[in-house]
């Protein structure tokens, strides 16, 4: 079997009005989406998502470029998947697009799941939690963040993140203000779904430290990069003070870019992601992973090609044991496959299938035409 062709399918789909959404300063507009096929002599195809971080046309780009060292060769030949260098996301991207149809294909050839490859005592279906939180308002209506957990507990998810709203400087926002929404939402979930915090790498340390002892104290499940990604010590010290993990990582595409994190304990979980980095490289990642003694929970936002790639490494492997799902992308998320996975009582169930178990659908370069220009506006008040 020989690889003849790669293609990158472009698509995005505006959001309503009343779906877009702001976080900090910005306003998402549209979802977009990029997926990589690889096509084989033998009509067999390997579809990946890649992370639409790295904009959608400039990865169709790169897969292009990097494509002239596979096409004509075998894809069980180890040497022709691209590796990732951490030195520019529209390329890395592409090499995560690449890598997880690379999975694909060689899994519907071998005739089983990705994740029964990764390990034969794969599970055949992962826990999920809802992220999201990033639809309230301070200026309007920040008791929306517990309307939307309460309506994730009634839909049987037993997990959710959430984000720490609109800018802060905006309404004078405090860390006493944003902990008293915090409390009033432990005290309404009541236990039935455990809670989780992304800073956005938005606080300093000055806040994060009162924040990260009273998330410890609620029984967080965990505290996703409130810091700035450089200050590795300021990690190392929120680490030691909270039982609570603290996580981060999402946008690092090597392994060698989270070394000082796990040599100055600096994260207690990890979270790369399959459609900036590949497969491969989260493997490899989760490896080092466990021989530091850190879990690796998955980065998926975006679409569901994504969430597949993640929730068959998840099934596999032995220290990664829940898949992000994103609540906010709308009807792009699913749309773009033709049997979408089914999602029941908080587990995602891995398709019977060999490969990621997913097909592409086949009208969504009609249905989702891609809309150039970027997915965020930046506004102010
Ligand atoms: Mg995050």
């Amino acid at each position: 079997m020989k690889i003849t062709k790669l293609e990158t399918l472009c698509l995005s789909r505006m959001h309503e009005p009343e779906r877009q959404w702001i976080t900090a300063k910005y306003r998402t507009v549209k979802a977009d989406c990029a997926i990589v096929a690889i096509h084989t002599d033998e009509g067999l195809t390997g579809i990946g998502e890649a992370s639409a971080y790295g904009v959608p046309s400039r990865i169709r780009e790169w897969v292009e470029w990097l494509s002239s060292a596979l096409i004509g060769r075998d894809p069980n030949d180890p040497t022709i998947a691209p590796h990732p260098n951490g030195k520019g996301r529209p390329h890395d991207c592409a090499v995560g697009g690449i890598d997880c149809a690379l999975w694909d294909l060689r899994a519907k050839i071998a005739g089983k799941r990705v994740s029964q490859i990764l390990s034969p005592d794969a599970a055949d279906k992962v826990r999920i939690y809802a992220s999201s939180g990033c639809r309230y308002d301070w200026r309007k209506r920040p008791e929306q963040l517990i309307e939307e957990a309460l309506d994730y507990v009634a839909q049987g998810i037993t997990a959710m993140k959430f984000r720490i709203g609109t800018d802060w400087v905006w309404d004078g926002v405090t860390v006493d203000r944003f902990l008293g929404l915090v409390r009033e939402l432990s005290q309404a979930v009541d236990g039935r779904m455990d809670l989780a915090l992304d800073g956005n790498c938005r606080l300093t340390e000055e806040q994060s430290m009162p924040i990260a002892l009273e998330l410890d104290r609620l029984g967080f499940a965990w505290f996703e990069e409130p810091m700035p990604r450089d200050n590795i010590d300021g990690y190392a010290r929120l680490c030691a003070a909270v039982e609570m993990p603290v996580t981060g990582g999402e946008s690092f595409t090597t392994l060698e870019e989270f070394r000082p994190y796990f040599e100055k304990k600096a994260y207690d979980v990890v979270q790369p992601d399959a459609g900036v980095c590949g497969i491969s490289e989260l493997v490899r990642i989760a490896e080092m992973a466990q021989h530091y003694g850190c879990k690796m929970y998955p980065h998926s936002w975006h679409n569901g090609l994504m969430a597949m790639a993640h929730a068959h490494a998840i099934a596999a492997l032995p220290n990664s044991d829940i898949l992000e799902v994103c609540m906010i992308q709308g009807p792009l998320q699913w749309g773009i496959l033709a049997q979408p996975p089914q999602i029941e009582n908080g587990y995602l169930h891995l398709p019977d299938r060999p490969g990621l178990g997913v097909d592409v659908a086949d009208d969504v370069v009609e249905r989702f035409p891609y809309i150039e220009g970027h997915y965020a506006i930046t506004i102010d008040r």
